[in-house]
C-alpha cells in the first residue's frame, strides 16, 4: 500500500466567534443560509448540504470556493497561518546613534556610513 501526503494547499478560513456576524456573511457570500442567535450558530451550505457552525468553530474555504466547517481543535492540529510575504528590506543601524536606514537592496560593508562607521546590518 502506497503512503500519500497531502499537499500543502493555502486555503482561507475564518474562526466565527458568535459576535462577528457581518465577517462571516461576506465571507460566505451566496452560502450564507441564517444565523439561530439564541444558539449563537450561523448555518452555511456545504457540499454537503446546510451545516450549522457553533461558536469558535472555523469556516474553511475550500480550493474550488466551496465552504466546509471545521472544528477548532482539528483546524489547530491541520493549519497554521501564512504570513503575507512582503517585499524584502533590509535594515542597517548605526552602532553611534542608533540611526536606522532601510533599503531595498543589500548594500556592500563600507557603503552606508554614519559617524564615520559603516553601518551594521540588522537581522
Ligand atoms: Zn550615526
Amino acid at each position: 500500500m502506497a503512503k500519500y501526503r497531502k499537499k500543502p494547499v493555502v486555503i482561507d478560513a475564518i474562526q466565527w466567534t458568535g459576535k462577528n456576524l457581518d465577517e462571516c456573511k461576506l465571507f460566505t457570500g451566496d452560502n450564507f443560509y441564517g444565523h439561530v442567535p439564541d444558539l449563537r450558530e450561523i448555518i452555511v451550505k456545504t457540499s454537503n448540504g446546510p451545516y450549522v457552525v457553533s461558536a469558535n468553530d472555523y469556516i474553511i474555504k475550500g480550493i474550488q470556493g466551496e465552504f466546509y466547517p471545521c472544528k477548532p481543535d482539528i483546524f489547530a492540529a491541520t493549519y497554521e497561518a501564512v504570513t503575507p510575504s512582503k517585499p524584502e528590506e533590509y535594515a542597517y543601524k548605526c552602532s553611534v546613534c542608533s540611526r536606522i536606514i532601510m533599503s531595498k537592496k543589500p548594500q556592500m560593508v563600507g557603503e552606508l556610513y554614519c559617524h564615520r562607521k559603516p553601518m551594521i546590518q540588522k537581522a
